[in-house]
């Protein structure tokens, strides 16, 4: 889809950015490719995250530039433009993956009931997988949402944001549902973003962005968050659809790859403007063979990345 403010690289970047795109072909070459290297990774829990230097090179957006067939062949995606590149300098922006890989062996830990405001609710789940093949092992959410959360904060740390994740699969298990709020609010954020993805029927295609309701209940009062995080909401369901090429669910949101709701304690509980992403349905076959791609992957992060500078920058 064309795009209206496509930007003019600088001749450099441009330059450095075909290089990397030329290794991003390549397996196993970048920090974003080691980390896809294992796609079974929830097993371990253990997961080394790609190191921090990676931030600073352009091997994120130009694996994605380079794994966009079919959708353009223009040399840059625009909002990768080195214009940007800085533009988040100043801002905090944290990134939740959803679950952890090392939930599943933590059932009595992650069951227990924490207090969401609203009521109480389980501290988290395991979240859910792809079905997986004969030949190949089920890709689990949390494996899922480590890697977009990786890819995710790399591209933001290379436009100068400062980035925190609520977790790194450092822990054994959780953090609990309002301990990802908590972290999100003590860092004084100016967006977060959950990253999740979803495990609904067969034939339920596509990504949405949940939005949080207005709720005023005990510690939960979103009042002042509701408006902010709808802008927010609104410009990663436009980037994701741009850089994705997916559309917005088809089972929920009427089209508009939106929703909204009570019952999510991290949304209920954040003082932050924030939103959950669901960048697909891990249980159909259509939508799982996007979401175990790495090139997919990349564009995700990029659409969510470009929603969050979009929705910061004005
Ligand atoms: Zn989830």
């Amino acid at each position: 889809m064309p795009y209206d403010h496509r930007k003019t690289a600088p001749r450099t970047l441009a330059l450095a950015l075909a290089v990397a795109g030329s290794c991003a072909a390549l397996a196993g070459c970048g920090a974003s490719q080691a980390s896809e290297a294992s796609p079974t990774a929830g097993k371990g829990g253990t997961q080394t995250p790609p190191p921090a230097v990676s931030a600073a090179t352009p091997s994120g957006p130009s694996s994605s530039a380079a794994a966009d067939g079919q959708q353009t062949r223009t040399p840059l995606p625009d909002s990768s433009a080195p214009q940007e590149s800085r533009s988040l300098a100043g801002r905090t922006v944290v990134v939740d993956p959803g679950h952890n890989p090392g939930n599943f062996r933590h059932s009595r830990e992650i069951n227990a009931k924490v207090n969401i405001g609203t009521g109480r609710k389980e501290c988290d789940t395991t979240g859910t997988s792809t079905n997986g093949t004969a030949t190949e092992a089920a890709y689990t959410e949390a494996a899922f949402t480590l890697d977009v959360s990786h890819r995710l904060r790399d591209l933001l740390t290379a436009r100068g944001a400062k980035v925190v994740l609520t977790h790194d699969a450092d822990r054994p298990w959780g953090p609990c549902i309002d301990e990802r709020a908590e972290i999100g609010n003590k860092a004084g954020a100016d967006a977060v973003v959950s990253v999740h993805a979803d495990g609904s029927a067969v034939g339920h295609r596509g990504f949405h962005v949940i939005l949080p309701a207005r709720v005023s209940s005990g510690a939960a009062d979103t009042a002042p968050i509701v408006g902010p995080s709808r802008e927010l909401g609104e410009n990663i369901a436009d980037r994701f659809a741009r850089a994705t090429g997916t559309s917005p669910s088809n089972y929920l949101g009427a089209g508009t790859g939106l929703d909204v709701r009570d019952d999510l304690g991290g949304l209920n509980l954040s003082t932050v403007p924030k939103v959950f992403v669901e960048c697909g349905n891990m249980r159909d076959p259509k939508d799982a063979e996007l979401l175990t791609s790495a090139a997919w992957r990349q564009k995700a992060a990029r659409g969510i990345a470009d929603g969050i500078a979009t929705y910061l920058n004005g």
